[in-house]
């Protein structure tokens, strides 16, 4: 039985793994993310006699995901200031001689529902994350979009709800979706974390207002055929009733199809119990030993 690798890299901890083609996770664990070369040299540690055959990278960004550029697998612009322009891919690949294929965190979610989860069987969806930041998954015809970067659609801009003087807590846009909906938004905005808010309405149809615009402006675009909504904000399962009906009240009929018809099917929780990046590695791990492109 081929064993694949894994590796889910974040920006506090590098989640590895070992799983089998169907996804089944035989072992995992988290390491914490120090300086790069050190933090490399424990991942190289526990991959070194697990006998894997490829390993699949879903990383924090912006990450470089072209392949052929110089800057191929490099971390680009990011505020861990260590990490900035260091290159993870071919790291890696000095310390572990297997075929390797990398793409950002939230694409690597995206993929694990749609191999293993939710949105199996499907080709287009899209994959959103809503915790510390905002993130959006895009898997296109089953491929993962990449462009001249990656898609960055946790910064999409949105109206503001004219009741809602919270002026957006995204450095470089007042109005963007990660600055309105994400965790430190909604911490900053009420004084209290997100769990803390459970019971408060009014918290929650400020969140659907906002996750919905986005969410139409990702149908209208993608046309995705699963909207799953991720990440630590979105285990407030009292949001997903609200999103979907602010959703359907913003596309106002003008999209039929039997998917919009379905809207309990159509925007959906996450599946995979939080494996759904590690998953979605494995999937890249395999995708690398056949030299997908
Ligand atoms: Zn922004």
């Amino acid at each position: 039985m081929k064993i694949y690798g894994a590796l889910e890299a974040g920006g506090t901890k590098m989640v590895c793994a070992t799983g089998l083609a169907d996804g089944t996770i035989l072992e995992q664990t988290s390491i914490p993310t120090t300086t790069p070369d050190d933090t490399v040299e424990k991942i190289a540690d526990f991959f070194s006699d697990k006998g894997i055959v490829s390993l699949g990278i879903a990383t924090f960004g912006p990450v470089d995901v072209k392949k052929g550029s110089p800057t191929y697998g490099c971390i680009l612009n990011t505020p861990k200031l260590a990490w900035q322009n260091y290159n993870l891919l071919s790291a890696l690949k000095k310390r572990i001689s297997v075929p390797m294929e990398i793409d950002t965190d939230v694409n690597g979610s995206c993929l694990g529902e749609l191999t293993f989860g939710c949105a199996k069987g499907l080709d287009s969806v899209i994959y959103i994350t809503i915790g510390t930041g905002v993130g959006v998954g895009i898997a296109i015809n089953g491929k993962l979009m990449h462009g001249m970067l990656h898609p960055e659609a946790g910064h999409i801009l949105l109206n503001k709800h004219p009741d809602d003087p919270y002026p957006g807590k995204c450095p470089f846009h007042p109005n963007c979706m990660e600055g309105l909906c994400a965790g430190p938004a909604i911490e900053e905005r009420y004084g209290k974390p997100a769990f803390e808010l459970s019971d408060r309405q009014d918290v929650w149809e400020l969140e659907a207002y906002y996750i919905a615009q986005a969410i139409v402006d990702f149908v209208c675009t993608l046309s995705p055929r699963k909207v799953i909504l991720g990440g630590g904000v979105m285990h407030q399962e009292q949001l997903f009733p609200l999103i979907r009906k602010k959703t359907k009240e913003l596309l106002n009929g003008y999209i039929e199809t039997a998917e919009l018809a379905d809207m309990e099917n159509y925007i959906v929780p996450a599946s995979l119990h939080d494996d759904q990046g590690i998953m979605g590695a494995v999937q890249l791990a395999k995708w690398a030993e056949n030299g997908a492109d």
